[in-house]
C-alpha cells in the first residue's frame, strides 16, 4: 500500500533506529502497510515521499491545529531564529507567553515552560508529591500522560489495585505508588479515596480522554476529582497537553467550567516545535526552585523560537476559529455516522470539538474497557482504504483524529466520501 519511496526509506530507517521511528505509533504497526515518509505540508494537506498527497488528521498528533506552515507561525519561527535559537537566560517572549497562557487559563496563577508533555506531566506529579508530602498518584485505565515511569501503568482491570508496570524497564517500585481505576467511574474514585484518602498525593486525569480515542467525561466526572482531591488534601491535575487551547480557547477546564489545582499543556501550545508548561496554584508553585524544595530545569526551556511559534498559534486561536472547528467537527461526525449507517456497519463516532475518533464498536464508549471492545482489524482495513483515497487517518483505532482550521467544508465532504467507499469495502 504504501509507496516505493517510503518503503525504501523505511528499509533504512529500521537498520538505525527501534522500529525506523522515533516514537511508536508512527510505525504503523497497528495497521499494516508500513508508514509514509512525509516531505512537507501546507494547510490541511501533506505530501508523502513520492509525491502522493494526503488529507491529514494527524496533524502532528494534535499541534497543527492552524494547518502546517501557517505564515504568521512561519514568520514569527524565521524573526526568533534569526536573533539566535537559545541563551538559557530569560527573554522577553517567556514573560509574553506566561502572561497569554495566564489570561486563557485562570487557574494557571503561576507556571513553568518545559519542552515536552512528558516532562510536564511528570513535573506536575514531582511537585504535587512536594507539596503533599504524599507519594501516591493516581491515574485513569487507558489514560496517557507521556513515558514518565511512575505513570506507564494500566494495572489491572474493574477495582482499583495499585500498580504493575506497562513497560519494561520500569521497577516495580516506580510505579508501586500508582493507583489505576477505570475512567469515568466516580463510584471507583470515591471508594479509592474512602480507603488510601490519606496516602494520595494527586488524581492526574486527561479531562477528555484522547489516548485510548475521544471519550468524553461523563457529567460530574471531573467535578468528582477536583472535588474529592479538596476534601482530602490531594491535588487535581488536568492533563491537557492534548485538550489545551484545542477544544476551546481555555481548554477542557475552559469548556466545562471546573478548576484544577493543576494543570499540564503541551502539543497546540508550542504550534509544532517543542514546548509545554506546567503550573496552576500559586502556593504549590511556589514549591519549585529556585523559590522551593522541588528541583526541575531544562536547558532548552522556554526557548525563543519554541516560544514564538506558541505565541503566534495561540495569537492566532479566537473564539471564531475554535468555532469553525466545532463546526468541521460536527459535520465530519454527522457524514461519518451516516456513512456507518447506511454501510450497516456497527459503529460510532465519539467527538469533542475538532477531536474525534471512530470506533468500530456499537458504543459508547466510556472508559478503556469499552474502548478495547472495538474491531481492530476492521479499523486497520478502513485506515488503508482511507490512506489509498488520499486521507491519512491515525493509525491505530486508539487515537483522535485532528481536525484544523485549513480543513475546508469540501475537505469534509471527500473525507465523507473516502469514508463511505473505505466502508463499501
Ligand atoms: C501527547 C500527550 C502527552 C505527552 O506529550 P509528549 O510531548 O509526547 O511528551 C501527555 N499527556 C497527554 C494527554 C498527551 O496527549
Amino acid at each position: 500500500m504504501t509507496d516505493l519511496v517510503s518503503m525504501s526509506l523505511m528499509a533504512r530507517a529500521e537498520a538505525l533506529m527501534p522500529g525506523g521511528v522515533n516514537s511508536p505509533v508512527r510505525a504503523f504497526a497497528a495497521v499494516g502497510g508500513g508508514p509514509v515518509f512525509i516531505l512537507r505540508g501546507r494547510g490541511a494537506r501533506i505530501v508523502g515521499a513520492d509525491g502522493t498527497e494526503y488529507l491529514d488528521y494527524v496533524g502532528s498528533w494534535g499541534p497543527a491545529i492552524l494547518g502546517h506552515a501557517h505564515p504568521a507561525v512561519v514568520e514569527a519561527v524565521q524573526r526568533a531564529a534569526a536573533d539566535g535559537l537559545s541563551f538559557g537566560a530569560p527573554t522577553a517572549l517567556e514573560v509574553e507567553i506566561a502572561e497569554l497562557l495566564q489570561e486563557r487559563y485562570p487557574s494557571l496563577e503561576m507556571l513553568r515552560c518545559v519542552s515536552s508533555g512528558t516532562e510536564a506531566t511528570m513535573s506536575a506529579l514531582r511537585v504535587a508529591r512536594g507539596f503533599t508530602g504524599r507519594d501516591a498518584i493516581v491515574k485513569f485505565e487507558g489514560a496517557y500522560h507521556g513515558h514518565a515511569d511512575p505513570l506507564l501503568v494500566r494495572a489491572g482491570s474493574g477495582s482499583a489495585t495499585f500498580g504493575v508496570p506497562d513497560s519494561a524497564g520500569v521497577p516495580l517500585g516506580m510505579v508501586a505508588a500508582t493507583a489505576t481505576i477505570p475512567y469515568n467511574d466516580v463510584a471507583a474514585l470515591r471508594n479509592l479515596f474512602a480507603r488510601e484518602g490519606q496516602r494520595i498525593a494527586a488524581v492526574i486525569v486527561e479531562p477528555v480522554a484522547g489516548n485510548m480515542g475521544v471519550v468524553p467525561p461523563a457529567p460530574g466526572f471531573l467535578a468528582a476529582i477536583v472535588e474529592s482531591c479538596r476534601k482530602h488534601g490531594a491535588l487535581s491535575i488536568f492533563d491537557e497537553v492534548m485538550t489545551g487551547s484545542r477544544v476551546g480557547l481555555g481548554g477542557a477546564q475552559g469548556l466545562f467550567g471546573i478548576t484544577p489545582d493543576l494543570t499540564c499543556l503541551g502539543k497546540v501550545i508550542g504550534g509544532g516545535l517543542p514546548l509545554a508548561v506546567y503550573g496552576g496554584r500559586r502556593d504549590v508553585m511556589s514549591r519549585v526552585a529556585p523559590l522551593g524544595p522541588v528541583y526541575q530545569a531544562g536547558t532548552l526551556a522556554g526557548n525563543p523560537v519554541a516560544v514564538s511559534a506558541g505565541l503566534a498559534t495561540l495569537r492566532a486561536l479566537d473564539q471564531e476559529a475554535y468555532a469553525v472547528l466545532e463546526a468541521r467537527g460536527a459535520a465530519l461526525q454527522e457524514g461519518l455516522t451516516r456513512a456507518l449507517r447506511d454501510h450497516r456497519t456497527v459503529g460510532t463516532v465519539q467527538r469533542v470539538g475538532s477531536m474525534l475518533t471512530l470506533f468500530f464498536s456499537a458504543g459508547p464508549i466510556r472508559s478503556w474497557t469499552d474502548a478495547e471492545g472495538a474491531d481492530r482489524g476492521r479499523f486497520a482495513s478502513f485506515h488503508q482504504a482511507l490512506l489509498a483515497r488520499g486521507v491519512y487517518w491515525p493509525p491505530s483505532q486508539f487515537e483522535a483524529a485532528f481536525i484544523s482550521v485549513a480543513h475546508s467544508t469540501d475537505d469534509i465532504a471527500l473525507t465523507i466520501a473516502a469514508a463511505n467507499e473505505a466502508l463499501r469495502g
